[in-house]
């Protein structure tokens, strides 16, 4: 009985994992590329601080309006005071009164234009912030497209060339253990052909009983470790 063909069996196993790995590879690069998450999670809170931006302006806009009015009111109200047009105690009186409030009032109202410029400046600082991370996200992740682009494209031909050679190989291998091999891939994932050294399997480390070892030294057999359960073969 010729010894089964466990080397072409070993090769085709290593075929079939770095068929595994590229696949993998595969799935991750879509997956990560499919994922802009963060990106779109840091577009809306741009925008939202956007929109704070250009309230937080309006604010002060509407502040410094409402304060350059009060003070186009005050030099009014002063010049008439001082103009000798008025001449009536109470009349003057009641300029002064009102000249008074008016410069109380300009009085809040800088005040609230203050807080509204400290307000916008910190709106526009968090937008211009929010801005700078979202570019640095988006270059980051441009690169990342761009690498994972190409590695996709080199993928795209050893993939197949894989195959190509994982059929050249099946070809050449008896039928029984490739279909041994192939069903305890499908249940089993990883290496299911494991070498046996120094009376162990390599995979679980069992020493195997002198019988199991002996046949498993002739690669005649489909030779199976109790433990794992894994295809057994020598290196000859
Ligand atoms: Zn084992």
């Amino acid at each position: 009985m010729p010894p089964l063909a466990f080397g072409r069996l070993q090769h085709l196993q290593e075929v079939d994992l770095q068929l595994d790995a590229f696949r993998a590879e595969v799935k991750h690069i879509e997956t990560t590329l499919a994922d802009h998450g963060d990106i779109e999670a840091a577009r809306r809170t741009l925008a939202a601080l956007q929109k704070v931006q250009e309230q937080t302006s309006t604010t002060l806009r509407d502040a410094e309006l409402a304060l350059a009015t009060l003070t186009t009111e005050v030099e009014e109200k002063s010049k008439r005071l001082y103009s000798g047009t008025v001449v009536s105690p109470r009349e003057l009186e009641a300029l002064q009164a009102d000249i008074a409030q008016l410069m109380q009032q300009r009085s809040v109202r800088e005040d609230h234009a203050l807080q509204a410029m400290v307000a916008a400046e910190e709106a526009e600082n968090a937008r211009d912030e929010q801005r700078d991370g979202l570019e640095s996200l988006e270059a980051t992740f441009a690169t990342l497209e761009k690498e994972y682009s190409a590695r996709l494209q080199e993928l795209a031909v050893e993939i197949p060339a894989r195959e190509e050679e994982r059929t050249a190989l099946a070809a050449q291998i008896d039928r029984t253990l490739l279909t041994q091999y192939e069903s305890l891939r499908a249940r089993l994932g990883d290496r299911v052909l494991v070498l046996v050294s120094q009376g162990r399997c390599t995979f679980c480390h069992i020493a195997l009983p002198d019988t199991q070892l002996r046949r498993a030294q002739q690669n005649q057999e489909i030779v199976y470790c109790d433990s794992c359960g894994r295809l057994l073969y020598t290196a000859l």
